[in-house]
């Protein structure tokens, strides 16, 4: 337990220690089951409970009514950039999408493989520094959905709402911020995450949709790239990721009782934030943001210093701290602190409180 460093990865990422304890506790023998739950089937009886408490801890989390399916799927976000258009762009339709950062600029290739596509809006001419303001969007009201990136895991630039698209159905890449805070879900035809930033380990992928779009799948894909086949198997046409979802579950159980659920969740996560945000605008001179103010993320912090040797010198400093994980993405260099739910409070005063140091020591 020394050893455990405070750990500020983007993702794969931070999971809550109770959490982590309770596998170690029950990976010989699941309570009920007589084997680990690596050991056993997607269709008896105690995984069919792991898998309908999952979906229940999340409909509870998040108030997802029944004209919503939950699904558990595999092949991460980037299936998601495929499936999307491949089942919900009919023939001569277009998408809209809303580019913040990297990840809407990768779910945007994808669709252009499969269909005809439109940017609304993109912030590519200031480095993917901001959301677009109310007016900024030009949307197709005949779209087929509009796609966005509720938080750019990369750039660090987060919307605080939905962007407003009409009768358009709202389509959300919530990867890097999932169960950060609670959602009107009845504003998206659909919300999907990989689970391996706040809701669990890698290898999982939960799909958050309105059922009726489901219904658009064509009957002719292949059955794992339908959405209307996951809906109707209930995410068991083939073994879904098990050990995957036995976590969601935990993560979704912890965020209820430990919590006390997504308001409680969203507190701690804005005051996280304000902490690595203060000590950047205290320091103007070492720290420079990268989102725009109104545009920072609550979850992946990200900032750059004068020089590349300051930052090589800040991340090996802070690794001698137990502060791990600060390297920014390869793509835009810089630092990225990802503070997802599970990071402690006391991770983020030990970073604060290092930030401070260094920059006096420069
Ligand atoms: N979207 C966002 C916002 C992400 O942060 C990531 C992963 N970093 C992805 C999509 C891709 O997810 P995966 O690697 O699970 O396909």
């Amino acid at each position: 337990m020394d050893e455990r460093v405070y750990n500020f990865s983007a993702g794969p990422a931070v999971l809550p220690v109770p959490v982590l304890e309770q596998i170690r506790d029950e990976m010989l023998c699941l309570p009920g089951a007589g084997a680990s739950i690596l050991e056993i089937s997607h269709r008896g009886g105690p995984f069919t409970e792991i898998i309908q408490s999952a979906e229940a801890n999340l409909r509870k989390l998040l108030d997802i009514s029944d004209d919503y399916a939950v699904l558990f799927l595999q092949g991460g976000s980037r299936l998601q950039f495929s499936m999307i258009p491949i089942n919900l762009l009919g023939e001569g339709q277009s998408a809209d999408y809303i580019l913040t950062g990297s990840w809407g600029k990768k779910a945007l290739q994808e669709a252009q493989k499969e269909g005809k596509t439109r940017v609304a809006f993109t912030a590519k001419d200031s480095g993917f520094d901001h959301v677009p303001a109310e007016g900024d969007l030009d949307l197709d009201p005949n779209a087929a959905y509009c796609h966005y990136t509720c938080n750019e895991t990369i750039e660090g630039v987060q919307f605080a709402g939905e962007p407003d698209t009409g009768d358009v159905p709202l389509i959300c890449d919530a990867s890097s911020d999932f169960l950060h805070r609670k959602l009107d879900v009845s504003r998206y035809g659909m919300i999907y995450a990989c689970a391996q930033k706040n809701a669990g380990p890698s290898g999982v992928t939960v799909v958050i949709m309105r059922k009726d779009l489901a219904e658009r799948s064509g009957d002719n894909l292949p059955s794992y790239l339908s959405y209307k086949n996951h809906v109707q198997e209930e995410s068991l046409g083939n073994t879904p990721p098990t050990f995957g979802i036995y976590v969601v579950d935990l993560v979704a159980k912890w965020l209820l009782n430990e919590i006390g659920g997504l308001d409680k969740m969203f507190d701690r996560n804005k005051a996280k934030a304000l902490k690595l945000y203060d000590v950047i605008d205290a320091h103007t001179d070492v720290y420079k943001g990268h989102a725009q103010p109104h545009s920072r993320s609550v979850m992946n912090v990200t900032f750059n210093l004068p020089s590349d040797e300051l930052t090589s010198r800040f991340l090996s400093e802070a690794k001698k701290h137990k502060l791990d994980a600060l390297k920014g993405h390869r793509s835009v260099g810089g630092i990225r602190a990802s503070i997802y739910n599970a990071m402690p409070i006391e991770g983020v005063d030990a970073l604060a409180s290092f930030m401070t140091d260094f920059a006096k020591s420069c």
